[in-house]
């Protein structure tokens, strides 16, 4: 399998690079001191089409591949823009992957248009205060009306809520008891988000401030019939469509984020003299930094696999769900080592770089915790019993 970047792809990388370019590292300060969602970077990359790059030609995407869209945010977070940039338009590339898949042409013409013209945005929700990880356990319910559905319940860590116009929603609407699976009986939505019906209220949290994420209360949002995506009580299944696509590009994020780090604790060590030499000459300098280089290439190398294996339509789960593993623990590793690296001024919001280890704590964390995932790689890859 060649995993090198054509030149299409390569191409993509410089497009964005330069887009990018125009939003640096004091935008994006600004935005992690003051808060308020980076609508102008949003449109930029709007403007230039980009919010399509994995969306049907027929809704006036690009109609190009997983591989493409990953280096595309990879390029966003590597730019310094890192997940305040890369999360402001993540949902858009490819979180309606299931209306794409599972949506009536109908639903794909009125919602994905608007979309990649960055003319509305969708958020996601999903996880919920009381279940957690354990999907089967969400409570938020959709109850049938006539021609309608009635949302009721709570979601947690809905990111971008306080902007978006509509919401990709896993609700019940069957009980748990009378199904066969707890996570049977689930259906998907993808309903306006109707503020008279629905509170999102924001998350003080770590980093990423530009980017919002909220508790959600819903109290009777009325979803007309027809914004339901596919058949009712199959919403999981619909879900776990767009899984590991999503993995794949935060894998690709996190790389870019620790590549940032890597690519500013290079320049500091090299410019910074203490005991009358750069510090970049000592191999206590040097070897974690080179350690660093060697593991974010290597998780990019495992991205780049689960990405072509999902193009080519070849079953990748366990390998989106190791890069997604390794390219935050490989981003982590890099942040940390470039906070270390500038001494002191590794704590100053100035170099940027704790900025940055302040946002790619979201890799290990979302969209499935690391513990999560060396059991699926244990039960997925080595036939070891499943532990959960
Ligand atoms: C910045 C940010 C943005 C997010 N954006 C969104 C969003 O837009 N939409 C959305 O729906 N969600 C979003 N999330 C939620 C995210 O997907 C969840 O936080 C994540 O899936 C973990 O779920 P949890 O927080 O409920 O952890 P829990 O399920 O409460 O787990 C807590 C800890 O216990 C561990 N654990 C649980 N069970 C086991 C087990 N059997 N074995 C070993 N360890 C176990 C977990 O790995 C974890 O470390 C976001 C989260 C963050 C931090």
């Amino acid at each position: 399998m060649d995993l090198s970047l054509t030149p299409a792809q390569q191409e993509i990388r410089e497009a964005i690079l330069k887009v990018c370019a125009r939003f640096g590292d004091d935008y994006w300060l600004a935005k992690d001191r003051d808060g308020g969602f980076p609508h102008d970077f949003h449109r930029a990359i709007a403007d230039g089409g980009w919010l399509g790059v994995a969306m049907p030609e027929a809704y006036g995407g690009s109609g190009l591949g997983i591989t493409e869209a990953a280096v595309m945010m990879q390029a966003i977070a590597e730019s310094g823009a890192a997940f305040s940039g890369a999360s402001a338009v993540h949902m858009n590339i490819f979180g309606l992957n299931p209306v794409v898949v599972f949506g009536t042409e109908e639903q794909k013409q009125r919602f994905l248009p608007p979309l990649i013209a960055g003319k509305e945005k969708a958020c996601f929700a999903v996880t919920e205060p009381d279940a957690g990880l354990e999907t089967g356990r969400i409570k938020t319910k959709a109850v049938r009306e006539a021609n309608r559905y009635a949302v009721h319940g709570q979601k947690i860590w809905t990111s971008t809520a306080q902007v978006a116009d509509r919401v990709l929603l896993l609700a019940r609407t069957t009980p748990r008891e009378e199904v066969a699976k707890p996570t049977g009986g689930l259906s998907l939505f993808y309903a306006a988000l109707d503020r008279a019906h629905v509170e999102a209220r924001v998350i003080d949290k770590m980093g990423r401030k530009a980017v919002d994420s909220n508790q959600l209360f819903f109290d009777g949002l009325p979803v007309p019939l027809e914004d339901r995506i596919g058949e009712e009580g199959r919403g999981f299944e619909y879900i776990l469509h767009g899984m590991n696509p999503e993995r794949i590009l935060v894998a690709a994020e996190a790389v870019g984020v620790g590549r940032a780090a890597l690519a500013r604790a290079t320049r500091y060590a090299k410019e910074r003299v203490v005991f009358g030499r750069p510090i970049g000459k000592n191999q206590g300098i040097q070897h974690p930094l080179a350690k660093c280089w060697m593991a974010l290439e290597a998780a990019n190398l495992m991205m780049l696999k689960a990405a072509r294996l999902y193009d080519a339509g070849q079953p990748c789960g366990v390998e989106a769900n190791a890069a997604k593993y390794l390219g935050a623990e490989a981003g982590f590793e890099a942040c940390e080592t470039a906070v270390l690296t500038h001494g002191g001024m590794g704590y100053a919001k100035e170099f940027h770089v704790e900025r940055l280890l302040r946002e790619i704590m979201i890799a290990r964390i979302a969209p499935v915790s690391r513990e999560l995932i060396l059991c699926n790689i244990a039960e997925r890859a080595l036939g070891l019993p499943k532990s959960y």
